[in-house]
């Protein structure tokens, strides 16, 4: 069977303007990064504290390597659990305020072991239809009913639980939402886990290391229960890689007893575990990274006002709505070519155009008054 069916649609989407490619980048992660030999300054990344390049994440990262080496050669069930991985799990396990935790590769996995885990047939996943694909992708793989609600919108969500006589119900959302900013209604979605005896999922990847002095968006909101089970990245924020699942003992139990992206794969080597323990102890002394973040979103907001839509976002991930995917295009390649490096998100990825702008500690005022006056100046000249 040739493989030209997919040329074809590769074709189509690059006619259609959305083929999909990467940018090769020759300096490390940071607020300024070199493509081509070119500086840009980065709004793209999801390093919101400017830790994934810092000095001592970097070396404990290299005493991890000298101590434990690189790879972790086999699964935790198997040789492949080591006294980092254990550390960190404990560790944050306590920094979330949970009775337990266990530690993954990749959020993406992670999120596939919960929903997998716990779900099956004839249950029902009631997610927020801008969840992340990670969670969509595992209900599937669930096998069990999925219902989705419009976003935020949880007079439907209400509906769907009320009509609902699956045995098992999970309610999943992103607590930060990763294409357009805003924070769930964390507290609101607990009181209707426990009206409907659901289990609550959250997905924290974009709040972790950021809301609630680093602890997340349960901590943000002072938001605790045993029906809640949490899930973080550590690739974002934190710096690093990997991401953990916390919550009651029993299910890190279950967890690891079952779900299959825990169970069938190569731990994350522990040398990243060593560097996650210097990033904690930076997320935990240095407030000032979340203080500047939040000064930079201020900024950014108070100088794009008037000449741009933004959408109500108050977390390090901003978007400026615009009109059509040519203007969305266009305008990300204008800012480039400027130095500017801004993502343009398009259908189907979201709902409506927009440039997708991340901000980070690491950025200076300087690199936020750059971006408003090229953005300002790009609108006002269709
Ligand atoms: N959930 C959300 C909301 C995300 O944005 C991401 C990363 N894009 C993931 C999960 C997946 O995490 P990871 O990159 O560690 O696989």
């Amino acid at each position: 069977m040739p493989f030209s069916q997919f040329a074809a649609k590769l074709a189509e989407r690059q006619q259609a303007g959305l083929l999909r490619s990467r940018r090769q980048i020759d300096s490390p992660q940071g607020a300024h990064i070199q493509i081509a030999g070119r500086q840009l300054i980065n709004f793209c990344s999801n390093d919101y504290l400017g830790l994934a390049n810092h000095p001592a994440v970097v070396q404990a990262a290299q005493q991890g390597a000298a101590e434990w080496g690189v790879g972790s050669g086999a699964a935790h069930l198997l040789a492949g659990h080591f006294g980092p991985h254990q550390a960190l799990e404990d560790r944050l396990a306590a920094f979330v305020g949970m009775p337990a935790a266990l530690g993954f590769s990749t959020g993406y996995m992670a999120n596939l072991a919960v929903i997998t885990a716990l779900m099956g047939r004839g249950d029902a996943v009631f997610a927020d239809k801008l969840n992340h694909a990670s969670l969509n992708d595992a209900v599937a793989l669930s096998r069990a009913d999925f219902k989705r609600y419009p976003h935020q919108d949880l007079a439907a969500l209400e509906r769907l639980l009320a009509a609902s006589t699956a045995p098992r119900k999970l309610i999943v959302a992103d607590a930060v939402f990763s294409m357009d900013g805003d924070i769930a209604p964390v507290a609101a979605l607990l009181a209707l886990a426990e009206q409907y005896d659901a289990w609550l999922f959250l997905d924290d990847a974009h709040g972790f290391g950021v809301l609630g002095e680093g602890r997340g968006t349960l901590a943000e909101f002072g938001v605790v229960s045993p029906r809640i089970i949490y899930m973080a990245t550590l690739g974002k924020a934190a710096g690093v890689s990997g991401a953990f699942v916390a919550g009651e003992q029993v299910l890190c139990d279950w967890l690891l007893n079952t779900a299959h992206s825990y169970v069938y794969t190569t731990a994350m080597p522990p040398l990243l575990s060593c560097a996650m323990q210097a990033s904690l102890d930076l997320i935990e002394a240095e407030p000032w990274r979340r203080q500047r973040l939040a000064e930079h979103i201020a900024a950014l907001r108070a100088g794009l006002q008037d000449c741009c839509e933004l959408l109500d976002s108050n977390t390090a991930i901003q978007l400026v709505l615009l009109p059509d995917n040519e203007t969305a295009i266009r305008i990300a390649k204008a800012l480039f070519d400027h130095g500017i490096w801004a993502g343009a998100i398009r259908p189907p990825t979201v709902p409506t155009p927009r440039l997708r702008i991340t901000l980070s500690a690491a950025h200076s005022s300087d690199d936020i008054a750059a971006l408003i006056s090229k953005l300002k100046a790009l609108m006002a000249k269709p």
